[in-house]
């Protein structure tokens, strides 16, 4: 394995778009949830797993979840990561009522920015949100951007619901206006869809992370979001949830739905379902260190869209970061993808 070192010696630097953190208060608010007998099975089997589980795996990722110092910047620098773009982990407080939900935010946002404070040159945060409260939300968006975060969080449905309905506009209104983007990050499939993925042990990041994401985010683009907010900027993780590799169908199968009448209820789009990959969606690759993945959506959608991430600490796999590095693109290319596309979109 390559040495990875921090400083860009390779050509460039290395930022990580997608790292996750915990408080100590959000966590133990999933706890009290979990022992209340919370109707939330996708949120049950993640958190019922890593706040309750004895083993290594779960209790190594909840302590490095909590460290905002000292510890996640020795991983950092183990794994040659420059700069780290954090966000509170899923469901953030997606899954409490709107009150609790909006004071453990609040604390989540200002303790990120302090550690940001901490250490300007590592981290970069995003503005967690309780999409509970939408005009709420947006206000707390304005308030993260004056604390210097670059992203807002958006951590799937909200308690079963997903955001394309109009009374979550104002989250996405404030990010148009202040060219923020915004993060749709995977939580446990919705109590609708989990049933069959739940039943086989497949609900997690392993498959189900990904079918309820690019779900949302196809719910999003087909009710018009990107038309009637056409500067707002996603960014999706994961290798962009599968869909870049369903375009084709997508565009056919959506066209030849609108021409038949099928479902009244949907309306023609200015673009087709790709064309808002090219213009309104960025993708990371966190958890998908396979270069044919990276390659695909390099020439599909284009090497100013397609950006690293890691997944700390979910996959903390420096190897990984050195295989990525080894990828057969030009350097050119490689910066995009690790550097200069995070710091274009993000605006850093
Ligand atoms: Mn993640």
């Amino acid at each position: 394995m390559n040495e990875l070192k921090t400083g860009g010696a390779q050509g460039y630097l290395r930022i990580a778009t997608e790292e996750a953190f915990i408080t100590a208060d959000v966590l133990n608010a999933y706890k009290r949830l979990i022992a209340a007998g919370v109707d939330d099975p996708g949120f049950v089997s993640l958190w019922g797993f890593y706040a309750g589980s004895p083993s290594a795996r779960a209790t190594s990722i909840v302590e490095r979840l909590q460290d905002l110092d000292e510890r996640r910047i020795g991983d950092m620098d183990a794994a040659g990561i420059d700069k780290a773009i954090i966000a509170l982990t899923a469901p953030g407080t997606h899954v409490f009522a709107a009150d609790e939900a909006r004071g453990l935010t609040v604390d989540a946002n200002d303790r990120l920015a302090a550690a940001c404070g901490r250490h300007p040159a590592r981290f970069v945060g995003m503005t967690a949100i309780a999409p509970q409260d939408a005009a709420w939300s947006a206000k707390e968006i304005e308030r993260g951007h004056a604390l210097g975060f670059k992203a807002v969080i958006l951590n799937g449905h909200v308690r079963g619901e997903y955001t394309d309905a109009q009374k979550y506009w104002p989250i996405f209104e404030a990010a148009e206006a202040l060219n923020t983007p915004v993060y749709l990050h995977p939580q446990g499939p919705s109590k609708g869809l989990i049933g069959p993925l739940l039943e086989r042990g497949l609900d997690g990041a392993v498959f189900g992370f990904g079918v309820d994401t690019g779900l949302h985010l196809l719910r999003l683009i087909v009710m018009g979001l990107f038309d009637r907010f056409p500067k707002l900027k996603f960014i999706v993780g994961h290798g962009g949830e599968a869909l870049p590799y369903w375009a084709y169908r997508l565009d056919y199968m959506h066209a030849a739905g609108l021409r038949s009448g099928r479902y009244y209820f949907l309306k023609p789009l200015a673009l087709p379902i790709s064309g808002y990959f090219k213009r309104n969606i960025y993708v990371t690759f966190s958890g998908m260190a396979w270069e044919p993945a990276i390659q695909f959506c390099k020439s599909t959608l284009g090497a100013d869209r397609i950006m690293y991430a890691m997944d700390y600490p979910y996959q903390y796999q420096p190897e990984e970061v050195a295989a990525r590095d080894a990828m057969a693109m030009p350097l050119e290319d490689k910066k995009a993808f690790f550097q200069g596309n995070a710091e274009r979109v993000f605006g850093l």
